[in-house]
């Protein structure tokens, strides 16, 4: 059985080791992450053509994010580089007439120079991820006054987030504008844009990339508390979403973080759009060779929540394990998979009109696929669409992407329960499609005598949004020619 749920790792210095990027590969990953807070552009350039040389070599596509790293507002440096402890109840200042590497007991500095406009007495600042907790008292001349809640060791560049969001910070940087030329010139096949507050930022993370040449997809991070309320917006402008808990965490606390996360998988099936589910997913496997069980359980249960993939974040880019961890990942999700318990939304689209030929067409290859006994549902497609709409009802049969644009296989890649296929319809005789369709699935094993498939294509090949028929096959059958 072919796993359905897809997994995404972020590359870092572990997967730069030797031999790991191959393991890892070999483990099952689908798609990686360039994770653009980090290391320089040729590093990045240098990563993404090993990908795909190693992909290759393993007979693999394999997707490329390329995360921005957006307006992630920071503290700058200590006196030295030496943590200091914040006691609780003592006072600390995040000061922006500092310089960057004058902070002390008293005060740091910050990178976002605007900060202290933004926020007032009675807010709470949550430094690194919500570890250390902090009172705003008062705010004069450029420095944030504050009470110590929460204390604990505070060391060079940590974050902050101010609980329930509303910070000011526009979502694209000028580091992000530069960043966006470099995924362009590596060809990604998605950008991952980081703190969108609403669908404009979206749209223009667009924009850029595609004034810069490049053709991928864009996927918005779901991390501050306006995203969760501009859901709707941001899920019509964007092709993707990421549930990028660690962020979104801190700012809406961590109690609602499991129902959001229900409610934006639900809702970016519903409207046809990709869904990564992000962050600690097995966390401890940074330095253990096993997850623990609650972590076993949180990959699982965003597998049954219905989730295009699930992803890896410092368990491969920094952790010891990488290939133990996408191992442990492709187990919890395959055995997920196995017991169909949960549908949560056998038809996401029960109530809707279908606006185009093609969709429609995909949506009754599904339901008779579900209703029928089929093996494989293999689509003829330029633009991956026809998989997408597919691959949003739930279903156990895979779905097998036949396209001649290496981008089109790509993006296909994060899609759950897709699988691309190399094959140019525009060089096959008309009448003899079908048959080579069929023979192509029997070489690999998907299909077999007997087994009924599902094609769907359209009338004139090679023209994106074509697609109006679906045909029923049993395999071994005589294929009639078409006229
Ligand atoms: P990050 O985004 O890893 O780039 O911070 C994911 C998250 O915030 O969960
Ligand atoms: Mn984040």
């Amino acid at each position: 059985m072919l796993r359905r749920t897809k997994i995404v790792a972020t590359l870092g210095p572990a997967t730069d080791n030797p031999g790991v990027l191959d393991a890892v590969i070999q483990a099952g990953v689908d798609v990686v992450r360039l994770n653009f807070s980090h290391g320089t552009h040729e590093e990045h350039l240098r990563r993404a053509e090993e990908v795909r040389a190693r992909a290759r070599a393993h007979g693999r596509h394999v997707g490329i994010i390329a995360d921005l790293q957006g307006p992630k507002i920071r503290i700058e440096r200590f006196r030295g580089g030496r943590p200091v402890v914040l006691e609780e109840g003592g006072s600390f200042v995040l000061d922006a007439n500092l310089g960057p590497d004058e902070g002390s007991r008293e005060g740091v500095g910050i990178t976002y120079k605007a900060l202290p406009g933004d926020v007032k007495r009675g807010d709470t600042l949550l430094l690194d991820d919500g570890q250390l907790v902090l009172w705003v008292e008062d705010v004069s001349e450029g420095r944030i006054h504050c009470r110590v809640v929460v204390g604990g060791e505070l060391s060079n560049h940590k974050g902050i987030n101010r609980q329930g969001g509303g910070l000011s910070a526009t979502a694209l940087t000028e580091k992000d504008r530069v960043d966006i030329r470099a995924a362009a010139e590596m060809g990604a096949d998605y950008l991952a844009v980081s703190f969108p507050r609403n669908a404009e930022d979206v749209e223009e993370a667009r924009r850029l990339l595609r004034a810069a040449g490049g053709h991928g997809a864009i996927i918005a991070k779901i991390e501050r508390a306006e995203a969760v309320e501009a859901l709707d917006g941001i899920l019509n402008a964007a092709d993707a979403v990421m549930i990028a808990r660690g962020d979104l965490g801190v700012e809406i606390g961590d109690a609602e973080l499991t129902a959001v996360q229900k409610l934006i998988i639900r809702q970016a099936r519903a409207t046809s759009r990709v869904v990564i589910t992000a962050t600690q997913m097995m966390q401890s496997m940074v330095e253990s060779q096993i997850p623990t069980r609650a972590e076993v359980f949180d990959v699982a249960n965003a597998v049954l929540d219905g989730t295009d993939a699930v992803m890896l974040s410092a368990e491969t880019a920094t952790g010891k394990y990488p290939a133990k961890a996408v191992a442990a990942m492709d187990r919890v999700c395959r055995g997920a998979e196995r017991y169909r318990i949960h549908r949560p939304i056998a038809d996401p689209r029960a109530d809707s009109q279908f606006s185009r030929i093609d969709e429609a067409i995909a949506m009754a290859s599904m339901y008779t696929a579900n209703h029928l006994g089929v093996r494989a549902i293999a689509a003829l497609t330029e633009s991956g669409s026809t998989c997408l709409w597919m691959s949003r009802v739930s279903s156990g049969i895979p779905i097998y992407a036949l396209t001649r644009h290496v981008e089109t296989r790509r993006k296909v890649t994060l899609y759950r329960g897709v699988y691309p296929i190399t094959f140019d319809v525009t060089t096959k005789d008309h009448a003899l499609v079908n048959k080579e369709v069929i023979d192509e699935l029997m070489r690999r094993g998907a299909v077999r005598e007997g087994d009924l498939v599902i094609i769907t294509k359209g009338d004139l090949t090679g023209v994106s949004g074509g697609t109006n028929a679906m045909k029923i096959v049993r395999v071994g059958d005589m294929v009639l020619p078409e006229d």
